[in-house]
């Protein structure tokens, strides 16, 4: 079998191996595919490995070889499903090999607006403390998150993780979700949206990108927010209109906004976000603890072999 991997990079940058991967067939591995390139690299690949490029119709009527796309991904929005389905292309995602480092993420963005560690240390390292005349200065105001409510909206697999370290530090933990959710979320307080708006301390976004979700974090729904208020984004930057939320960050409706994710990535230089105030930014590295790019590579791996052994697993079609 021909297996092509057309933008592993992000993957495996060089610290994990493909090795199991390419027990499996003949491996050709490209670190990053522009559009234009991805027709003329796979048109042998029987089996794809795509994590990002899109793959569309007009790809999927390019490559009459084509049985099987891997995602190194949760979400498959990157495949046009119907089209590869109508082939009989087996496309299948590795679910939850990130759950952890996600929810992680999304507290080292409230505990940066608790402490500041890393603008603190700078102000160490510049001098500032030396210069002191008392034995501790601080630059922001220092807070607590014991009995500060957590507002989580989205209450799957991630947004539960994020209750239980939430609990950890003795905050009051309230979730709002379209679905009834069965055991875990029995011990946390199921609100409304404007409840949960209103009278969170963090509120954190974990539901997937759907038309419904897409621009839920409005203006309107900020305005909502209280003004001491931190809002922390680890889903999908196009779950907020971005002018939105950089004027509210400006005018100083919202205290603060720690975001893993924004709606076009790499963001265009003149994104808002990029130059509101008090906004901390990550490029989305919520999933690439090395721990979770072990698990993704694992079931990369056992999905492409489950697939040659006639029993495909995690197929999303
Ligand atoms: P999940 O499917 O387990 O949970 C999503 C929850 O959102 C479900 O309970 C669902 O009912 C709820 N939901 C759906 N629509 C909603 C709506 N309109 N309002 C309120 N709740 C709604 O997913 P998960 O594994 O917890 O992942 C959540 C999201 O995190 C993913 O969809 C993905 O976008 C994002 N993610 C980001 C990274 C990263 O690196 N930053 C990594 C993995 C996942």
């Amino acid at each position: 079998m021909n297996i092509i991997i057309l933008d592993g990079y992000t993957l495996n940058p060089g610290d994990l191996s493909w090795a199991e991967l390419e027990k499996l067939g003949n491996c050709v591995i490209h670190e990053r595919t522009a559009a234009e390139d991805i027709v003329t690299r796979a048109k042998d690949a029987e089996i794809l490995i795509i994590n990002k490029v899109s793959i569309g119709k007009s790809e999927i009527a390019q490559l009459p070889k084509l049985k099987y796309i891997g995602l190194c991904s949760t979400g498959y929005n990157v495949v046009d499903i119907q089209a590869a389905e109508d082939r009989n292309i087996v496309v299948t995602n590795v679910p939850a090999y990130s759950t952890l480092s996600v929810a992680q993420m999304a507290f080292a963005h409230t505990l940066n607006f608790c402490q500041h560690v890393s603008e603190h240390s700078l102000s160490v390292n510049s001098g500032e403390w030396s210069q002191s005349p008392d034995f501790c200065y601080w630059k922001f105001p220092l807070i607590e998150l014991q009995g500060l409510t957590l507002g989580i909206i989205g209450f799957g697999r991630i947004g539960q993780s994020v209750a239980k370290i939430g609990r950890a530090f003795g905050m009051k933990v309230n979730y709002y979700d379209i679905t009834v959710l069965p055991d875990e979320s029995a011990t946390f307080l199921k609100v409304n949206l404007e409840t949960l708006l209103r009278t969170s301390d963090v509120i954190t976004l974990h539901c997937p990108l759907t038309p419904a979700t897409e621009g839920m974090i409005n203006r309107d729904r900020l305005s909502l927010m209280k003004s001491s208020a931190f809002l922390i984004n680890t889903s999908r930057g196009q779950l907020i209109d971005e002018a939105a939320l950089a004027e509210a960050l400006n005018t100083g409706k919202i205290a603060g906004a720690g975001l893993d994710v924004l709606s076009t990535e790499p963001p265009a230089p003149h994104n808002p976000l990029l130059s509101a105030r008090n906004c901390y930014i990550t490029p989305h590295i919520a999933w690439a603890t090395k721990a979770a790019r072990i698990r993704l590579m694992k079931t990369v791996v056992q999905n492409v072999r489950a697939f040659l052994d006639g029993k495909p697993v995690n197929q999303v079609n």
